[in-house]
């Protein structure tokens, strides 16, 4: 039997069960719902971004590169580090394709990021539909921004004209065949890919015609990460440190997170400080 699965493409026959003898795919089986309606609609507004910040002069340079590469059909990788302020890179190539009556995708692994991120651009493109999915909560499946987890890629077929994703490093999308070909097969027009860690595979993707690979090593403050020190000492000598340590932040006024390796030790910490 020859089946391919029309979500994501699988033919392995491990992966094909049986109901009724009609086959079906074994890894789309949580995927089960309701899918967007492909029908055209027209921009109603000119879509004018509420930028209520500042880039930085290197934001600024890398959010045009990832526009002009939207506007040359480029898929684009942001390889940028942890706190460089990457969403803001793609603000820029969102407005531009809304205008354009572009079908605008943004979708990242995690739940909570969803939502967070969702109230974040209601902000920001605030004549906007913007609507979010995630697992228990899908009413509306059409928006100008549609905000989701990878997960609920399924729902859109050949649906978005830019479709950005983050965090591709991270659960569940890393190294998932099926979610990646959810979110190929979701594409309509070009996608941007943002990540602080991709992999060689990734790379070498972006290392190839109508692809590009913009960096920014920098964050937005310009102070570089801080690189944890490791001191190995007695329990009494690392507990002294760690009073100096925190009257230290506490007379500055810095909020501090003290992490323990066990429920055990964090009870004991607790009662000491
Ligand atoms: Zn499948």
């Amino acid at each position: 039997m020859d089946y391919i699965c029309p979500l994501c493409g699988n033919n392995d026959e491990k992966y094909i069960g049986y109901l009724n003898g009609k086959p079906y795919c074994r890894r789309c089986i949580s995927f089960k719902g309701e899918s967007a309606s492909n029908e055209f609609y027209k921009p109603t507004h000119f879509y004018k971004a509420d930028f209520s910040y500042s880039l930085s002069e290197e934001q600024e340079k890398i959010s045009l590169e990832v526009l002009q590469g939207y506007k040359d059909r480029k898929n684009t990788l942001i390889y940028a580090v942890c706190g460089a302020g990457k969403t803001e890179l793609v603000f820029k190539v969102i407005e531009y394709s809304l205008n354009k009556g572009g079908r605008v995708g943004f979708s990242i692994p995690r739940k909570d990021v969803v939502i967070e991120l969702a109230l974040r651009l209601k902000n920001t493109f605030k004549n906007n539909k913007v609507i979010s999915l995630y697992g228990g909560h899908h009413e509306d499946l059409n928006g100008d921004i549609t905000v989701l987890t990878t997960h609920q890629l399924y729902r859109f077929e050949h649906y978005f004209d830019l479709l950005i994703l983050d965090e591709i490093d991270a659960f569940p999308y890393k190294d998932n065949p099926t979610l990646e070909a959810l979110f190929k097969r979701s594409i309509k027009g070009n996608y941007v890919m943002m990540s602080a860690t991709p992999s060689k595979r990734i790379i070498d993707e972006f290392n190839s015609p109508n692809h590009q690979i913009l960096k920014l090593f920098h964050r937005y403050h310009n102070n570089p990460l801080p690189l944890p020190k490791i001191l190995i000492g007695f329990s009494f000598v690392k507990l002294l440190i760690l009073f100096y340590k925190l009257n230290k932040f506490i007379k500055e006024n810095k909020p501090v997170l003290v992490f323990t390796p066990t429920i055990k030790e964090s009870e004991n910490l607790y009662s000491i400080l």
